[in-house]
């Protein structure tokens, strides 16, 4: 079987190049004479793999100095308890903005452990739309937000503006997209199999004076401070995972960054909704300000229609375009990894079935 077009939400496609340099250094990484996976994370080999990985996820995202880069594991959804365990300090309360599934459930994880103000929720329309907020609770420790809404195809196309109060943000499906300006955040955190490698990794990016001190009443892998003070390897680092996001990061540095980036994901994009929109058979569900690049959702309007566009789709080697459980109809999921020519493939072949179908 030859490889297939992959619009899996996550795991999903890695550009080639980084799988063929992964592959060929499978055995004995650069003359080391073992694989990635056979090292001590102690060793000055392994020390130079994550220093570099981070030194590029630096240059790529133009992450200021005061700001900490932590390679974690335990998911993103991990980070749904971590932050409220690190940053509901002061006041025990927290701002929360609901923009689909996953910002739905870091809200409840957080109420665990603190005062949730759930201030604003786009649920009322199927999470279409990025609730506009501009007023914060005085005295929220933070405003936590999901960038890029994985499961319904929004993006947020504003910062809010929460003046001294952090803004932490999830950017796991939308992190790598295009560049973004870190200095508006207190904290991102994104998990690594969406836009940037395998699973396993977590990334942390968090502004310095939120590390707070050593803290005695939580779990020290969840501590912040206690990741940041053992360079990310308090215990043993997601080793290999770290290797090959790194790789993704050389990857895109060599094609020319972020800004580069985006323009190839919009294109990507626009190819797709260009076609939704002038479609009679297929809709395009997420509101057109907010549309995601990463993440395009669509429907028939009929499940069984739904259902049987996927299964020709899959016969045709474009796979994984089934929506999100929740909510049904298609994703195709266009990170970095997936190329132009996949899109307009996809595009050529919806085309052609919505001429035979419609
Ligand atoms: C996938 C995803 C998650 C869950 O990530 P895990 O790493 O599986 O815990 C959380 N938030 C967003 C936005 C996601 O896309």
């Amino acid at each position: 079987m030859q490889r297939v077009y992959n619009f899996s939400a996550g795991p999903s496609m890695l550009p080639l190049s980084v799988l063929e340099t992964a592959a060929a250094e499978m055995t004995n990484y650069q003359n080391s004479g073992m694989s990635v996976m056979e090292m001590s994370h102690r060793s000055p080999v392994y020390q130079g793999i994550i220093d570099e990985a981070e030194k590029d996820l630096r240059t790529l995202m133009n992450i200021p100095d005061n700001y900490k880069v932590l390679f974690l594991q335990g998911g993103a959804t991990q980070q749904f308890a971590a932050v409220p365990m690190n940053l509901m300090r002061k006041n025990k309360k927290a701002d929360y903005i609901v923009s689909g599934q996953f910002s739905k459930k870091a809200a409840e994880e957080a109420a665990k452990f603190g005062k949730v103000n759930e201030i604003a929720s786009s649920e009322d329309r199927n999470f279409a739309y990025i609730p506009k907020v501009t007023e914060f609770s005085a005295d929220a420790d933070y405003v936590h937000i999901c960038y890029n809404n994985t499961i319904f195809g929004t993006c947020y196309d504003y910062v809010p503006e929460t003046g001294d109060i952090p803004l932490v943000a999830d950017m796991s499906s939308g992190i790598l997209s295009r560049p973004i300006d870190v200095s508006k955040y207190g904290l991102i955190y994104a998990g690594a199999q969406k836009n940037m490698g395998p699973s396993g990794l977590t990334v942390v990016i968090i502004r310095e004076d939120l590390l707070g001190d050593k803290k005695d009443d939580i779990p020290v892998m969840l501590d912040y401070r206690v990741a940041a003070d053992n360079g990310s390897m308090y215990n043993t680092p997601p080793c290999y995972s770290i290797y090959v996001a790194g790789l993704v990061f050389k990857w895109l540095l060599a094609t020319g960054g972020l800004e580069e980036r985006e323009k190839i994901n919009v294109k990507k994009a626009n190819i797709l909704y260009d076609f939704l929109d002038n479609s009679k058979l297929f809709k395009a569900t997420a509101d057109k300000e907010v549309r995601s690049l990463m993440n395009v959702c669509f429907v028939t309007g009929d499940a069984d229609k739904d259902k049987a566009f996927v299964d020709a789709a899959k016969k045709e080697g474009f796979v994984n375009l089934k929506g999100h459980r929740v909510v049904g109809g298609m994703r195709a999921s266009i990170y970095n990894g997936m190329p132009v020519e996949g899109v307009e493939a996809l595009v050529e072949f919806m085309k052609k079935y919505e001429k035979e179908n419609g």
